[in-house]
């Protein structure tokens, strides 16, 4: 390649991160079904150990199936580096980690995937974290919310299950004003549609069980670091800028610079967390991103299409996707997410309740599952399913009304689509 050639995204997603096998020669990424490695003499093993070379020594920290997965995410969102863990709410776990304390809070969207709320308003509280919820449309709210103790800010490019979509830079200019990072869940744009790290984001989580992956088949999760972020400018962050005990005093933003988040997130996050991604599942989510550019392409190709022709049924009162131009998030795709919203949106029904149950029991190509982002396309009536830990008004605030049904719109044929969605709408009206 000539000098300053940059590889495009259709290239980089398939040979990012790997090169053939030095032992066999095997194109493929081969997986590496190991638990440890032979150290080389003692002094190898030591080096491993002190952090000062770096390799492999037991899979619960690095293999290198998920290596070249971590190297691959992280060139397709444009950071430093990333690290694999066991899924998304590992990684979303992983990324707080190294930032927060007993008594320190995180201040995030109301509008977050179901299971994120759970977690965030509930688990957390077990560390001894908290989570603030602020609607981020309001950037003065946002701003006040933020205090003394406030080590992260936390949201969805794409907020699933809503249409929604987050004005990024508006929001990492506030925590930048506060000295502290912005952390976006890509996982319903993914990289192909939406490049936080661009936008200003200094961490960026996935559950790569989604569109990554692609096909439905493992459970994964990513955190990717922008490697832009000074973690020793305030104080604020001393498990990054201070001495850690467990490594002899090391400090990891001195000595790994921009890959100290990545470090950290290896050598202390999955050490002593445990939320390891196994190599089988790395090999399929490798299969699954070398595709992830032409099944985006159909996803909201297909996303356009049926959103439109929803929007116009008698029966429907409503559709929530930023594709459309009734959406007030429309003007937002252009900046934030150009190739387009995604294909994952709501559907309120006039029927209400009742309507929705009958409308997801008639679906057939449909599955009722609680996933998205797989090639199949999905549904799911989230008020009775993934939300229904959430008060009335955390439903609603989410997107998830008792009459409406989320969609995630697969890469089969539209006509075949519409058709199902029409016979189980004439279903729905009973
Ligand atoms: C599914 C999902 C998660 C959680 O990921 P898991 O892999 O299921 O743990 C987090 N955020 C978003 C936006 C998701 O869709």
């Amino acid at each position: 390649m000539k000098d300053g050639h940059e590889y495009g995204f259709d290239t980089l997603q398939i040979h990012a991160g790997s090169r053939p096998d030095p032992a066999t020669g095997a194109r493929q990424t081969p997986i590496y079904q190991t638990t440890a490695y032979v150290f080389r003499d003692a002094d190898h093993a030591a080096a491993l150990f002190n952090l000062q070379e770096v390799g492999f020594i037991y899979s619960r920290l690095t293999n290198p199936t998920v290596a070249v997965l971590q190297e691959r995410i992280a060139t397709l969102e444009g950071g430093v580096g990333a690290v694999c863990c066991s899924s998304g709410h590992a990684a979303q776990i992983m990324a707080l980690f190294p930032l927060m304390a007993p008594g320190r809070n995180v201040v995030v969207s109301t509008r977050l995937y179901g299971g994120t709320v759970t977690q965030f308003s509930q688990t957390i509280k077990r560390f001894g974290w908290s989570a603030k919820f602020v609607d981020f449309d309001d950037f003065d709210a946002v701003r006040a919310a933020i205090d003394d103790d406030t080590r992260a800010v936390f949201c969805e490019s794409i907020a699933n299950p809503g249409g929604y979509i987050t004005d990024i830079p508006a929001i990492a200019g506030i925590a930048d004003g506060a000295g502290i990072p912005l952390i976006v869940d890509n996982t319903s744009a993914t990289p192909y549609l939406c490049r936080p790290i661009e936008l200003g984001a200094t961490l960026v989580v996935h559950s790569t069980t989604k569109y990554l992956t692609g096909n439905g088949t493992v459970t994964g999760g990513a955190i990717v670091d922008s490697g832009s972020f000074d973690w020793s400018a305030n104080g604020k962050f001393p498990s990054l800028s201070e001495p850690e005990p467990a490594y002899h005093g090391l400090r990891f933003h001195e000595t790994f610079g921009p890959l100290a988040f990545t470090f950290h997130g290896i050598a202390v996050g999955l050490r002593d967390l445990g939320m390891t991604m196994n190599p089988q599942g790395a090999h399929y989510t490798l299969l699954g991103i070398e595709t992830l550019s032409l099944r985006m392409q159909r996803h909201v190709e297909n996303a356009v299409e049926i959103a439109t022709w929803l929007e116009n049924h008698p029966a429907v009162e409503a559709v929530t996707y930023a594709g459309l131009p009734s959406s007030p998030y429309h003007g937002r795709v252009e900046t934030i997410c150009p190739r387009g919203a995604g294909a994952l949106f709501t559907v309120a029904l006039k029927g209400g309740y009742d309507a929705c149950v009958r409308f997801v029991n008639a679906l057939q190509i449909f599955s009722h599952v609680a996933n998205l982002g797989d090639a199949r396309s999905l549904v799911i009536h989230s008020a009775s399913t993934t939300h229904r830990q959430l008060t009335p008004e955390q439903q609603e605030a989410a997107g998830a009304a008792p009459n409406v049904v989320r969609l995630s719109i697969g890469i089969e044929d539209a006509g075949d689509l519409i058709a199902d969605l029409d016979q189980a709408l004439s279903a729905a009206a009973g």
